[in-house]
């Protein structure tokens, strides 16, 4: 999820794929900044957000109705995976693309190829 406009009525991302990332930006780690409450193991050198890592994934951090308004409440100290997964109306991204289809979301369009 980014800050578009776009993603505050979606969400879809965030019930859709594993959101791993290395240990050490979990707030168990001297540097780390993504609550360490929220994560699980994944890997040995690899959390991911609890939620995620399940046949039917939604982050524990994601709050509200996916498709009407939603948020993630850990926005500012959010991992790295979710801080790199551009919204479709950002530039082409076909996992976001992917993710709204799955809650019957239309793609989105990059502002840049918009008339
Ligand atoms: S699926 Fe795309 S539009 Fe929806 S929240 Fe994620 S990045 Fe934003
Ligand atoms: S941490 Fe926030 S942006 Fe990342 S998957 Fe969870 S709800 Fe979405």
């Amino acid at each position: 999820m980014s800050t578009v406009s776009a993603c505050l009525t979606c969400g879809a991302c965030c019930a859709s794929y594993r959101v791993s990332f290395y240990w050490g930006e979990a707030t168990g780690a001297p540097n780390g900044y993504v609550p360490s409450e929220l994560t699980e193991n994944f890997h040995p050198h690899l959390l991911c957000m609890q939620g995620t890592n399940q046949a039917e994934p939604r982050c524990v951090a994601l709050e509200g109705e996916i498709g009407q308004r939603v948020g993630c409440r850990i926005y500012a100290d959010r991992p790295s995976p979710c801080r790199e997964f551009a919204a479709g109306d950002e530039e082409a991204n076909p996992y976001c693309d992917k993710a709204r289809a799955k809650y019957g979301l239309a793609p989105l369009i990059p502002v840049k190829n918009v008339a």
